[in-house]
C-alpha cells in the first residue's frame, strides 16, 4: 500500500501547478500550493502514508461534517431537518442566494457555509463556547488526536473578513433559522474552520466513518450506524461543493473538501482517506487532491457506485 500511493502522488503532483491557493481569506494564501500529500487508515487502525502527509492545514469545511455529526446526535433528525434541508447545491458553498429562494429559507445543507453556521448553532450547550467545544471535543476523539489546535492566525482572518458569512447569518436570524447571538455563533464556527490537522487526522476519522461510527483500533462506538449512515449520505450528495457530481462518477466515495485543500473520503468497509494539496481548483476543491483520489479509486477499484 504504502509503495502505491506513493506512486499515485509522484504520478499526479503535475497537476498541483494547474491550481491556485485560496485568497479570500488572506493567511490561507501563504499555502504552498506545491504540497500534495495522502495518508490512508485502515479499519484495523493501520495506516499507510506518501508525499506531505505530515503537513498542518487547516479543516474549514471539513469540520462541517464533525458538527453535523454533533447536531445528529443531539437532536432528532426531525427536529434538525426542519431548520436544515440536505438537498446538493449547484451555487457555490458561500451562496446567499437560496436561503430567500428556496425551501422556507432553510439552508440547503449542512456541508454549505449557511447550512454549518445553521448545524453549529443546533449543537447542545448554552453558549456559542460550549457548543464550540462540544464539537472541538468530539473532535479530538474521532481523529485520534488530543492536541489538535485553533490556528490563531486563520482564526482571526478569518473573523476580521468574514463578512460573507455574517451576511449568511444575519439572514438566518432574521428568518429564525438561528435565534443565536449572530458574533458569537461566527466565533464558534470560525474557529472550527481554524482547527489544524494533518491528512493523518483526516485519514482517522474517516476510518470512523467507514467503519459505521465506530473507532478503527478500540472498537468503541462514537455514532450510530444510522447517523454514520446519514453523514456519508450527505457527504456523497454535497460534500464536493458544487462538484458533487462530477466526483460521485469520477472517484464514488463519500468525501468532504475544504478551502485550504484537505479532503477526507470513505471507502465503505475498507479504509478511510485523508489528502492534502493547497492549490484548488475553479469550485474549491484541491486539484491535485481529487486526482490523486480518482487514481486510487480507480487502481484500488473503490467506486461504490
Ligand atoms: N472557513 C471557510 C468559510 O467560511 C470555509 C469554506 C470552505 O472550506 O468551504 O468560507
Amino acid at each position: 500500500m504504502k509503495d502505491l500511493l506513493g506512486a499515485v502522488i509522484e504520478k499526479n503532483r503535475y497537476w498541483t501547478q494547474y491550481g491556485n491557493v485560496a485568497t479570500y481569506i488572506p493567511e490561507l494564501s501563504k499555502g504552498n500550493p506545491d504540497v500534495l500529500g495522502i495518508s490512508v487508515c485502515d479499519m484495523m487502525g493501520n495506516e499507510y502514508f506518501a508525499g506531505d502527509y505530515d503537513i498542518k492545514f487547516t479543516m474549514q469545511s471539513i469540520s462541517k461534517i464533525v458538527s453535523f455529526m454533533c447536531a445528529l446526535i443531539d437532536n432528532t433528525s426531525e427536529k434538525l431537518f426542519r431548520k436544515i434541508s440536505v438537498s446538493p447545491t449547484a451555487e457555490g458553498f458561500n451562496s446567499i442566494v437560496n436561503l430567500e429562494t428556496k425551501n422556507a429559507h432553510k439552508p440547503l445543507n449542512p456541508m454549505i457555509n449557511s447550512g454549518a453556521i445553521a448545524t453549529v448553532s443546533m449543537v447542545k450547550g448554552i453558549t456559542s463556547e460550549d457548543k464550540f467545544n462540544r464539537i472541538y471535543n468530539f473532535m479530538k476523539e474521532i481523529t485520534n488526536n488530543p492536541d489538535i489546535k485553533v490556528n490563531d492566525d486563520v482564526y482571526h482572518s478569518e473573523k476580521s473578513t468574514g463578512d460573507r458569512n455574517r451576511a449568511l447569518t444575519y439572514y438566518m436570524k432574521s428568518t429564525r433559522i438561528i435565534d443565536d447571538d449572530v458574533e458569537e455563533i461566527l466565533d464558534a464556527y470560525f474557529k472550527l474552520c481554524s482547527i489544524e490537522v494533518t491528512c493523518k487526522d483526516i485519514a482517522y476519522m474517516g476510518a470512523m466513518l467507514t467503519n459505521d461510527g465506530m473507532l478503527p483500533c478500540s472498537g468503541k462506538r462514537v455514532l450510530t450506524k444510522e447517523i454514520a449512515k446519514t453523514v456519508k449520505a450527505v457527504m456523497a450528495t454535497c460534500g464536493m461543493y458544487d462538484a458533487s457530481g462530477e466526483f460521485a462518477i469520477n472517484v464514488g466515495l463519500p468525501a468532504k473538501s475544504g478551502v485550504s485543500g484537505g479532503i477526507v473520503a470513505v471507502s465503505p468497509k475498507k479504509m478511510g482517506i485523508g489528502v492534502i494539496g493547497p492549490a484548488l481548483d475553479q469550485r474549491g476543491n484541491s486539484i491535485g487532491g481529487v486526482k490523486v483520489l480518482e487514481d486510487l479509486s480507480n487502481r484500488l477499484d473503490l467506486n461504490i457506485f
